[in-house]
């Protein structure tokens, strides 16, 4: 499929949209008009826009497409979580992971229902534990692409998606430009219009965007890859830390916590004879009470060509009880979707060979 020159209409933030629009001689009303066309109807095309003048239509028209996300393939979990497969205008494949209410990773309600949508195609960062990383890195979303995941899965659905996790493929503040108007879209309520306190980011630590988002006004959750609580664990596994160590990290994280109410998660991934010792887990007690963080402890995910192995169970519990005894909030997280490969890490690029899996969404 050709890459297409024009923009995508709906990649537009309001700002933008109504620049666009005021540029063509257009009054100030038709922003909202055709915001609500793009977020309310969610039309697919500019043609169906019928209170449009007919001559703006084709002005917009041969500036913009509107190409979304198209889901091309699903995959359900025998425990109800399902992986929907999108082709992307340029031919390319991410994945999202639809996780019903009962089985919610963050929060407290019941009536949740979490989408984790990816941020790029590929990731550059290459932790060496993570199927996303394995093939590299090929290019960022566009802010239509990553609200176009939440779009297209409640067009499949029919159902509302009230919850999110930046936690698909891709490292989401690699991508902070996009992701900061892709936020706009999917919290603003002309657009998409779930709450930012229902959304979290999850990032591997990159240290200059983690203060970029601490800025930010909305109240944004933050979860951190930590899977090592000293430089020289996380440097083995995380080639990030050895641009931003743990102690600096951990400075833009009490800085986060400076500007945000919401507490930060503490992800960290259980592998055997790595991480997961007895010491590992109270230096990372001391490190979670530093910043007030819960930490959610995830047994290593198998991914295929990599030789990582999860400890047995009872040292899984044993190091979430050296944390809970410490004082601090720790989960040990059941993952869901194991047997569709859509637990955390096991996003990969997708070869077109996946495309139609099974298409019953
Ligand atoms: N790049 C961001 C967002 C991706 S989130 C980040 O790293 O935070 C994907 C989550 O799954 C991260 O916490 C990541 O560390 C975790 N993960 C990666 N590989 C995994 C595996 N094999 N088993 C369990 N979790 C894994
Ligand atoms: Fe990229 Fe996150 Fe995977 Fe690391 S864990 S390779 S940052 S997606």
């Amino acid at each position: 499929m050709p890459i297409s020159p024009k923009r995508n209409l709906n990649a537009l933030t309001r700002a933008e949209l109504e620049e666009t629009l005021s540029s063509h001689g257009q009054p100030k009303f038709r922003t909202d008009q055709v915001l609500d066309w793009l977020w309310k109807k969610r039309v697919r095309s500019i043609e169906e826009m019928t209170n449009l003048p007919a001559q703006l239509r084709e002005v917009l028209n041969n500036e913009f497409s509107m190409t979304p996300p198209s889901p091309v393939g699903v995959l359900k979990s025998s425990d109800t979580t399902q992986k929907a497969l999108f082709k992307l205008k340029d031919g390319r494949y991410v994945e999202s992971v639809l996780i019903p209410a009962s089985q919610a990773l963050y929060g407290e309600k019941s009536d949740r229902l979490t989408l984790c949508v990816s941020s790029q195609v590929g990731c550059a960062y290459g932790c060496k534990f993570c199927a996303s990383g394995l093939a590299g890195f090929t290019r960022n979303l566009d802010p239509d692409e990553i609200a176009g995941q939440v779009v297209e899965v409640e067009r499949a659905t029919g159902q509302r998606v009230n919850n999110m996790v930046f936690m698909g493929m891709g490292e989401p503040l690699a991508n902070i430009k996009n992701l900061l108007k892709a936020l706009e879209l999917i919290t603003q309520p002309w657009g998409i219009g779930i709450g930012a306190r229902h959304l979290t980011i999850s990032t591997s630590g990159l240290v200059p965007q983690i203060k970029t988002l601490a800025d930010h006004p909305q109240q944004i959750r933050l979860a951190i890859s930590l899977h090592g609580a000293t430089d020289e664990v996380r440097s083995k596994i995380m080639p990030v830390n050895n641009k931003w160590g743990v102690d600096e990290l951990f400075n833009a994280l009490e800085y986060w916590n400076s500007k945000k109410k919401q507490r930060l998660t503490l992800e960290y991934i259980l592998i055997e004879g790595v991480n997961d010792t007895e010491s590992d887990a109270r230096i990372l007690a001391q490190k979670a009470k530093r910043i007030q963080a819960k930490v959610n402890l995830i047994p290593y995910n198998t991914v295929e060509g990599l030789e990582w192995a999860r400890p047995s169970d009872e040292k899984c519990r044993r190091f979430k009880n050296t944390l809970v005894s410490a004082g601090v909030t720790a989960t040990l997280r059941i993952e869901k979707g194991h047997d569709i490969d859509a637990a955390c890490g096991q996003l990969r690029l997708i070869k077109e060979k996946e495309e139609g899996i099974e298409l019953n969404l």
